[in-house]
């Protein structure tokens, strides 16, 4: 039996559930147009949407363990064609992203562009700190790598399912909870039955199905609570003074030279495409020069 509200489930959406007395927690999502907006920014062959689609999908999936305002970001770099691969999503379900390197490249299996490379997570809050973990991307698919990096550094276990077709993409999370119902064989038990339920689906159910049908089908057996569904949507964090701010670090002569040539400073967004210009108020003989302070003046004696 599945309690859930009256709600329609759409694309760009998370979903949060739990299962009555076992503890364990799920989470779902299913991406559209959030997806193809990020994926817009950039000529990627199929498979590179494959691949960042299934990064999507589970920057959304971490990102609903966020207890305060923040990001996680999911970033792998590699030496094989794909460079970089990163995925972003913060507490508001903004979603943003990018591959580098040969994007246009094509492969039966996404992750191989990546092979012998790493994946970081990290964790990034609004107001204070900034945690990260690694763990090699050795052959396996970015769900088996969640899991390894879930299983060495949390003391709870994670499994995640992942598909994307480059237009779409889905994921489920299963996660563990502290101790609180059921303890020792019975826990593992539970946590066992939830996970071999959740084997038996395809990828292509995983993608096809919304996300109230799939958890029926899986679970309908259980009792299940659904909370409303979270809107995801991509959108990007550049900004005027962020780009002021990198254009503050070019050496002088470098600035001075591109105004000469051109008039103006343009500098473009990879991850969204927004232009920001700038003209000759960023020399630093434009900028008012600050007065000393009383103890700095006396230095120059
Ligand atoms: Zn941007």
């Amino acid at each position: 039996m599945i309690h859930c509200g009256p709600m329609k489930m759409l694309t760009d959406t998370s979903l949060r559930f739990l299962f009555d007395g076992i503890d364990v927690r799920g989470e779902t999502v299913k991406l559209g147009s959030a997806l193809v907006d990020m994926l817009g920014q950039q000529p990627y062959s199929k498979t590179v949407t494959r691949l960042l689609g299934e990064f999507a999908s589970a920057a959304v999936l971490i990102s609903n363990n966020l207890k305060y305002e923040g990001r996680i970001i999911l970033q792998a770099r590699s030496s094989q064609a794909i460079t970089l691969a990163m995925v972003e999503c913060s507490s508001e379900g903004h979603i943003r992203g990018i591959a580098q390197g040969d994007i246009q490249q094509e492969s039966t299996d996404p992750m191989s562009l990546l092979e012998g490379g790493q994946l970081a997570l990290t964790i990034e809050r609004d107001q204070g700190q900034r945690y990260q973990g690694i763990v090699a991307l050795e052959n396996g698919s970015l769900a088996e790598v969640l899991e390894a990096y879930f299983a060495q550094s949390e003391q709870l276990g994670a499994k995640f399912w992942l598909a994307s077709d480059g237009q779409t993409s889905s994921g489920l999370m299963l996660q563990q909870l502290p101790a609180q119902l059921s303890e020792g064989t019975a826990r593992e038990e539970q946590w066992h039955h939830l996970c071999t339920l959740a084997e038996t689906i395809s990828s292509a159910e995983l993608l096809d199905l919304p996300s109230e049908t799939l958890l029926f089908k899986l679970y309908h057996e259980e009792t299940v609570t659904l909370y409303p569904p979270t809107p995801i949507l991509f959108k990007c964090r550049c900004s005027r003074e962020r780009s002021a701010n990198t254009i503050a670090l070019l050496p002088e002569s470098e600035k001075a030279d591109i105004l000469a040539e051109l008039g103006e400073i343009t500098l473009t967004c990879e991850l969204c495409g927004t232009s920001y210009r700038f003209g000759p108020e960023v020399l630093e003989t434009a900028a008012s020069t600050p007065e000393p302070t009383d103890g700095e003046a006396r230095t120059l004696h």
